[in-house]
């Protein structure tokens, strides 16, 4: 965050709701916005987001064009009140977000800090899923994927989502097989295959809507019966089901895949008019896009010759650009370089579930610990481990003294301790070419597990559950030959001599 000039902050949780009625929120968000009022009857809301408040918090404290761009973030919880949380960490009432946010006097930088939070946050992600350091794993896709998004009850011009594969995920992605290209299947684009293409009267389906700006006018969509209609796309051009009798006008809204004649077209949506005991009315010349829902097997709108394929996923992270949404609502403005007017600041809001990612990347810990260790995790005494990232790892060491706790064996973990916290080159008893030649563990990411009570066998169950990357063993082996086992994940138990750890 620092490389993109971000600046940490801290937003409260509890809110007032004014400004979120203010931007129409406390509307769109509805239900799934935690409000109730305090001993003064004023309305309080819990955070599920904060564009509002950073809105006003930078907004009023921006006089001149000079002060700009600014860019903050902060690490903290959000609220939404979710009609089904499911899947552990995947959806819950309450979640650790870091949510980021860009202000910039006009579009072009603006886009500019878009494009700079993706470049970060793709860096972020690489870090997040990297299971590399086991080339023994076999190889599996990519681990993390961008797709465009729409931008929901969040508004503004153009959205990504971030995503990992996982079969408990919510979201459909659809991917071309040839090129890059992904995006969420609401929104994505492909061409027809031949099979959807229409073009006579009884491969066109119609569905008639009202129009949401004009009481007296219908919307027909027309698209390829062997399509479905896409919701976002329904809601971009019309309201709710036509239920009144003859509309005065109709809008034709027609699917870039149905390729009838005009005639035919008109025929069609006479038909639907008819069926819905309307008298025949005049239509609209059509107006072409994509109105349809892609489909696996399409060919991919952007390189036209690959097919799209659909996977599982869910969702890490999403990236907004705003525009002016919220500055206009909330009135901040400054007068750019060189002109008289006021204009709205530029904005873009920038968010990464950690929460969720805790959850996502537990998923591939465990899964990564069956196809590491795939004898101990089948069978009747299978057994469960995690295998984390190195970046994720609660610690990186684990310093294990087997019971009994001798006051020499104490001291020489203490000591193997301070040795691995300055770097250490162990002395190994076979120097192979996957042997570590020096180490070095800072001491707040080194465990050391002296509970008295507890076997070797239990201390190693656990261990494997926590997910420890390297484990020191000072046990029967080391009491005999001042040996320290070292368990490496993904590699053949070692043995090494560190100086000063031996029994005397
Ligand atoms: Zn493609």
């Amino acid at each position: 965050m620092a490389d993109i000039g971000a600046s940490r902050v801290e937003m409260p949780q509890l809110l007032s709701s004014a400004l979120w009625h203010k931007t129409g929120r406390v509307q769109t968000m509805g239900s799934e916005l935690y409000r109730f009022k305090d001993r003064r009857d004023a309305e309080l809301i819990l955070a599920p987001t904060h564009e509002e408040e950073v809105t006003k918090l930078i907004g009023s404290d921006i006089e001149s064009h000079k002060a700009l761009p600014v860019r903050v973030y902060q690490v903290g919880r959000k609220f939404r009140d979710e009609p089904r949380p499911r899947a552990g960490l995947l959806r819950t009432k309450e979640f650790l977000m870091k949510d980021m946010y860009s202000f910039d006097m006009d579009v072009t930088s603006a886009k500019e800090a878009y494009q700079a939070v993706r470049g970060a946050y793709a860096n972020i992600f690489n870090r997040l899923f990297d299971w590399s350091f086991l080339p023994q794993l076999p190889h599996s896709g990519p681990a993390w994927r961008e797709a465009e998004a729409d931008t929901g009850s969040m508004g503004g011009s153009f959205s990504h989502e971030f995503h990992v594969e996982d079969p408990i995920g919510e979201d459909t992605l659809l991917s071309c097989d040839s090129c890059s290209y992904a995006a969420n299947v609401e929104c994505a684009a492909s061409l027809a295959s031949p099979e959807q293409r229409a073009t006579s009267l009884d491969q066109v389906a119609v569905g008639l809507y009202a129009a949401a700006d004009d009481p007296a006018c219908a919307v027909a969509m027309v698209y390829p019966a062997r399509a479905t209609l896409n919701p976002l796309a329904l809601a971009r051009y019309a309201g709710p089901v036509w239920s009144a009798s003859t509309p005065e006008r109709v809008r034709v809204v027609c699917d870039s895949a149905v390729e009838a004649h005009d005639d035919v077209l008109e025929h069609a949506v006479q038909r639907a008019l008819a069926e819905h005991g309307a008298a025949p009315v005049r239509t609209t010349e059509p107006s072409r896009t994509m109105i349809r829902t892609a489909q696996v097997g399409d060919h991919c709108a952007e390189c036209r010759t690959g097919r799209l394929e659909e996977h599982r996923a869910m969702e890490i992270g999403h990236t907004f650009l705003l525009g002016a949404r919220y500055s206009e609502a909330l009135g901040y403005a400054v007068v750019p370089a060189g002109r008289n007017q006021r204009e709205p600041l530029q904005m873009g809001c920038y968010g990464i579930g950690v929460t969720r990612i805790l959850g996502a990347l537990a998923q591939r810990a465990m899964q990564t610990y069956a196809q590491v260790n795939p004898a101990a995790a089948q069978g009747k005494r299978a057994r469960a481990g995690l295998v984390w990232p190195t970046a994720v790892a609660p610690y990186v060491a684990l310093v294990l003294p087997a019971i009994p706790h001798t006051p020499q064996k104490m001291q020489a973990a203490e000591r193997l301790c301070a040795l691995l916290d300055r770097g250490v080159e162990p002395a190994w008893r076979d120097a192979r070419a996957d042997c570590l030649t020096s180490i070095r563990v800072p001491a707040a990411e080194i465990a050391v597990d002296d509970r008295p009570d507890r076997s070797l066998g239990s201390c190693l169950f656990d261990a494997e559950l926590v997910g420890y990357p390297l484990v020191f063993l000072l046990g029967k082996h080391w009491e005999k030959t001042g040996e320290v086992e070292v368990r490496r994940i993904g590699h053949a138990t070692q043995y090494a001599t560190f100086e000063g750890v031996c029994p005397t």
